[in-house]
């Protein structure tokens, strides 16, 4: 076995072409980005204040005991993305990001109802997220998809802001929105299942379809995902005591959407080291790779990356795996499928130009990966080529 330099793994980490699936518009707001946006709304509590004030406000960095008390820190920047330009430069921003940390695509995910206001619609948060991830892909050559929120529990977002999520989502379908997720805004034991309505009109309509589940104990959520016939489920912590509910997500062909510093963080596993995701992927479970809200807990996907490979050993070819299950993983080809066929009569014969990921290792030590990701109709498909030496 070789022993592999620290910096030629760091230059593979940050050249691997990668892919986020699992990443809040509202949570992936940098301190400085929190800052601009201070500065334009009168009477924040934040305006006026340094960066590393803001940093002590609104990055979580150490151990929370409660997922709610992590939710609590949303609550400090929340009322500065209450308008157009707030919400579009929240997109541009996380294209932006994206971009320095070699990610070629993300799926971007939020509740256009928690932004709205009485002069600023759903309908109106939608395209303004729109336009900023549009102004980002242009700029940083980042592609994109959306994925909307519905909420949970009904006490805290009525089923009727969920049903005109899930309207929304079906209708920008095709048109920059590639899926649904359920998520959750505070306490509350609503079952998934209550949404099962939404979810499977959203999949007639080709979207791709995700669930937070399993991320705390907590009734049967990682069945009803299952049973619910979602193509990835977040975080799902709570299937490291179920391994009858792993082999059927194995066997549905499922993704995990594994989010370490998160679950850290809320207390969803005690350490790095205890998370399940080593024993998924040594099960052959489809595993990706994302940071949920990277504003919020002060990370990056690329500190993810070294996660693995540092607290649960994954060697290089093992991160391969990983960054190609997030791209095997997307949405996208539902959504490139409609955008190129998108027509009056609805059909959708148009071809779509498979994403490809390919990775090898040759007898000289050399380790490369290449990845081609098509919108097939958006931005020119991109390859990079990464060539890591490992002595
Ligand atoms: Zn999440």
């Amino acid at each position: 076995m070789s022993v592999v330099r620290d910096e030629a793994v760091e230059a593979f980490l940050l050249a691997l072409p990668k892919v986020e699936n699992h990443l809040h518009l509202d949570g992936a707001l940098s301190p400085l980005t929190v800052q601009r946006l201070a500065e334009r709304v009168d009477g924040s509590p934040l305006k006026g204040l340094s960066l590393d004030e803001i940093k002590r406000r609104v990055v979580v960095s150490k151990p929370r005991e409660a997922l709610a008390e992590v939710l609590a820190a949303f609550d400090a920047f929340y009322p500065l993305l209450k308008s157009a330009p707030a919400v579009e430069l929240a997109a541009y921003e996380a294209a932006r990001e994206a971009q320095r940390q070699g990610i070629m695509y993300h799926e971007l995910r939020f509740a256009p109802v928690l932004q709205e206001t009485e002069n600023f619609s759903a309908r109106e948060v939608l395209k303004a997220v729109l336009r900023g991830a549009e102004h980002g892909r242009k700029d940083f050559g980042v592609d994109f998809g959306l994925i909307i929120c519905l909420l949970r529990p009904f006490s805290v977002i009525s089923r009727e802001k969920n049903e005109l999520m899930c309207a929304l989502a079906i209708d920008f379908a095709g048109r920059g929105v590639v899926g649904l997720d359920v998520a959750d805004v505070g306490a509350g034991d609503e079952a998934l299942s209550s949404y099962s309505k939404w979810l499977g009109a959203g999949r007639a309509a080709g979207l791709g379809l995700t669930a937070h589940a399993g991320e705390a104990p907590r009734g049967r959520e990682l069945e009803d995902a299952l049973e619910l016939g979602v193509n990835r489920i977040g975080h799902g912590v709570q299937f490291r005591n179920r391994p009858e509910l792993v082999a059927e997500a194995k066997r549905q062909g499922v993704t995990i959407e594994a989010n370490l510093t998160s679950n850290v963080l809320t207390g969803a596993v005690k350490s790095y080291k205890d998370h399940p995701v080593r024993a998924w992927f040594d099960a052959d479970v489809k595993v990706s790779l994302s940071t949920d809200d990277p504003g919020v807990f002060g990370i990056d996907l690329v500190h993810e990356y070294r996660l693995l490979w540092k607290e649960l050993a994954f060697a290089p070819r093992e991160l391969v795996k990983v960054a190609r299950a997030g791209v095997d993983s997307l949405s996208c080809r539902r959504r490139a499928r409609r955008r190129c066929s998108r027509s009056s009569t609805g059909a959708r014969r148009a071809p779509w130009r498979r994403s490809s990921y390919s990775a090898s290792s040759s007898g000289a030590g050399k380790a490369s990966s290449s990845l081609s990701v098509g919108s097939g109709g958006g931005a020119s498909p991109g390859t990079i080529k990464v060539a890591v030496l490992m002595p």
